[in-house]
C-alpha cells in the first residue's frame, strides 16, 4: 500500500468572496490537524464587487463556522430575502414571486398544485400564490423566522439574505485571520509547473517572494491565473443559451419601505436587478451587447434608479459556461475562476459553498487522486448544469417577442434535459425530479406557472377527493395563510427586533 502523505500547505490565489469564503470554511474544519494556509490578493487587481442577493444554504454555511446571524447581518448591511420577484417575463405587466418555500401541501403524495388546478377548471379564480406564505408576507413587506413547529404554515419557507458581499468577504477575513490565514498582499505573476507531474509547484508574486503549496485554490476570478492561464483546464461555453455578456451595476440611496425580497425585472435585452439592503439598494443591468450599447445599458438603468447614484457605474464583462476541469492536478477553482451563471437566481454565492463542502468532502492529499478530482467535476459539473436549466427556463417560458433578444429565444433549441421537462409540466402538471440539482420543484412550479406554462391536466387521483369538500379545505388554507402573513411584523420591525439592523438605514420610510 502506498504511504498518504498528508498535504501541508495549501494557497489560496485570490481574496474576493470566494476566496475569504474558502479560507474561513478550510481554517474552519482543518483546524488543529495541521495544514497552513496562506491567501494571496491583489489590491491592484481588486474584486469584482457585486454580488449580493443570495439563497437560503448560505446560513448554513455561516452556522457551520458559528457565525451568530444578527452580529453577520450588521456588519454586512443585510436584509432578509423571502425571494425574488419576476416583472415583465411572462409577458409585460406580469409579475410573480420565486419564494423559498412551498405551496399548501401534498395530499396523499400528490402535489398541491394538482388540487389548484382542479379547482381553476372548475372556476375558483384564487392564485397558487394565495397558499404560500413566503409569497403573501413578502408582498406585504413582512417577515419573521420559520416557525420551528412543523404543523403551521409559518413552518413552510426558508430564507436567506441580501447583504454587501464586500463586507462579507471582510467579516470572513476577520474570521479566517483569527483561525489563522496568513494573507499576503501581492500580486501573482508567475506560476511554475513541477517538471514530472504538471503540478503547481509555486507562484510567483511581483515582489519576488515565490509560494509553494501541496494544494492551490485558484478563487482569482475570471482570470483563472491557476486554473487556465497555468493549466489550460478548458472552458465549456454555454453563451448560445445564456448570450447575455456584460452588466453595468450602481448602488443608490434607498427609497420606499423596505422589502424582504430581490427583484428582476425583464429588459428589451437583459434584465435588471434591484437588491434592498439596510444602507442602500443594489442594481445592476445584465445584458447581451449585440442588442444594446454600453451606453443605452447603463442609461436605461441609471434612468430607473429609486433614489440618487452613490458611485459611478461599474461596467462587467462575462461570458456564461464552466471550467471542463474545477479539480486538475493539484489546482481547485473556486468561484469565478470555476464558471459563471448570470445572477438571475443568486447561484453564484451557493457555487462557491458547494465547491467548498465538495472539496472538504474530498480533501485529497499530495497526490491528488484522479478519481477524487473526477468526483468533484462530477458534482461540480452537474450542479452548473442544474442551474443553467432553471436559467434557460426563464427566458423560453415567455410570450414575449418583442424584441429581438427575446425573438432569438423564441426559436432557440433548449438542452434536451430542459425540453422534457417543460413538456411533461405542460401536459399533466409533472415535474421530473432532477437526481441532483439545487432547485427543487416548487422553484420550478414557480417560474413555470409565473411565466404561463400551465398544466393542461392535473394528476388524475385528486378526482378521488370530494371537490366541494377540497374547496373549502383550500380556501380554509388561502384564509390562514393571509392570516398568518399579515400578523407577521413588519421586515423592518423585525430586523430591529432580531438586532440585525446596523442602526445606518432609513428602514422604516414609507
Ligand atoms: C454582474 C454580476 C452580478 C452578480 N450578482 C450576484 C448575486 O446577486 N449573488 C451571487 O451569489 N453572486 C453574484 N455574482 C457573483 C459574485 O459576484 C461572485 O461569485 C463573487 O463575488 C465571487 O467572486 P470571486 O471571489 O470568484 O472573484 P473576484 O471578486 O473577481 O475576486 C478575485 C480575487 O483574485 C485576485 N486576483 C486575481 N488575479 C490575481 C493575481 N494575478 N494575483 C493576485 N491576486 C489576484 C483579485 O485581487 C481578487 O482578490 C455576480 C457577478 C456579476 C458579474
Amino acid at each position: 500500500m502506498s504511504k498518504v502523505e498528508r498535504i501541508e500547505k495549501i494557497c489560496i490565489l485570490g481574496g474576493g468572496t470566494a476566496g475569504w469564503m474558502t479560507a474561513a470554511g478550510l481554517a474552519h474544519k482543518l483546524e488543529g490537524l495541521g495544514p497552513s494556509i496562506r491567501l494571496v490578493e491583489s489590491d491592484q487587481i481588486g474584486t469584482v464587487g457585486v454580488g449580493e442577493a443570495t439563497l437560503p444554504h448560505i446560513r448554513y454555511f455561516n452556522k457551520s463556522l458559528g457565525i451568530d446571524e444578527p452580529e453577520l447581518m450588521r456588519a454586512t448591511e443585510a436584509t432578509f430575502k423571502l425571494g425574488i420577484e419576476f416583472c415583465d417575463w411572462g409577458k409585460l405587466g406580469d409579475k410573480y414571486i420565486h419564494p423559498f418555500g412551498d405551496y399548501g401541501q401534498p395530499v396523499s403524495n400528490v402535489g398541491f398544485h394538482h388540487y389548484w388546478r382542479k379547482m381553476q377548471q372548475m372556476g375558483d379564480t384564487s392564485r397558487l400564490d394565495d397558499y404560500s406564505y413566503p409569497i403573501v408576507a413578502a408582498e406585504l413587506g413582512k417577515f419573521k423566522l420559520p416557525s420551528e413547529d412543523l404543523n403551521s404554515i409559518e413552518s413552510t419557507f426558508s430564507y436567506a439574505f441580501q447583504f454587501d458581499a464586500t463586507l462579507y468577504g471582510k467579516y470572513l477575513r476577520r474570521y479566517a485571520e483569527r483561525k489563522g490565514v496568513v494573507r499576503t498582499e501581492g500580486k501573482a505573476e508567475d506560476v511554475t509547473l513541477h517538471p514530472e507531474n504538471g503540478f503547481v509547484k509555486s507562484i510567483t508574486l511581483a515582489s519576488g517572494e515565490i509560494i509553494e503549496a501541496d494544494l492551490f485554490i485558484d478563487c482569482s476570478g475570471f482570470r483563472g491565473v491557476l486554473i487556465e492561464q497555468a493549466l489550460k483546464s478548458g472552458y465549456e461555453d454555454w453563451s448560445h443559451w445564456l448570450p447575455c455578456n456584460r452588466a453595468v451595476a450602481v448602488p443608490c440611496e434607498a427609497k420606499g419601505k423596505s422589502v424582504p425580497y430581490t427583484r428582476a425585472t425583464a429588459r428589451k435585452a437583459g434584465w435588471q436587478w434591484r437588491i434592498p439592503l439596510q444602507h442602500r439598494t443594489g442594481n445592476g443591468h445584465v445584458y447581451w451587447n449585440e442588442f444594446i450599447s454600453d451606453d443605452e445599458a447603463a442609461h436605461q438603468l441609471t434612468s430607473t434608479l429609486e433614489g440618487k447614484a452613490l458611485a459611478d457605474v461599474n461596467q462587467l464583462y462575462f461570458q456564461t459556461g464552466r471550467r471542463k476541469k474545477f479539480f486538475n492536478k493539484n489546482v481547485v477553482a473556486i468561484g469565478l475562476a470555476g464558471g459563471f451563471l448570470e445572477p438571475l437566481e443568486s447561484t453564484s454565492i451557493h457555487l462557491i459553498q458547494a465547491g467548498i463542502t465538495t472539496l472538504l468532502e474530498l480533501f485529497p492529499d499530495k497526490a491528488c487522486d484522479l478519481r477524487d478530482a473526477e468526483e468533484y467535476n462530477q458534482t461540480l459539473g452537474q450542479e452548473f448544469d442544474r442551474i443553467r436549466d432553471f436559467l434557460v427556463l426563464h427566458y423560453v417560458a415567455t410570450e414575449r417577442d418583442d424584441s429581438e433578444m427575446w425573438r432569438y429565444f423564441q426559436a432557440m433549441k433548449l438542452p434536451e434535459s430542459l425540453q422534457y421537462k417543460i413538456d411533461a409540466f405542460k401536459e399533466r402538471g409533472h415535474i421530473v425530479k432532477y437526481e441532483f440539482g439545487l432547485f427543487l420543484p416548487p422553484s420550478w412550479i414557480a417560474v413555470m406557472l409565473g411565466q404561463g406554462i400551465v398544466p393542461d391536466q392535473y394528476d388524475p387521483l385528486v378526482d378521488r377527493a370530494d371537490p366541494t369538500k377540497m374547496l373549502q379545505q383550500i380556501t380554509e388554507l388561502k384564509n390562514l395563510t393571509r392570516q398568518a402573513a399579515e400578523a407577521t411584523p413588519d421586515h423592518a420591525v423585525f430586523l430591529q427586533q432580531y438586532g440585525a439592523a446596523s442602526g445606518t438605514a432609513a428602514l422604516m420610510a414609507t
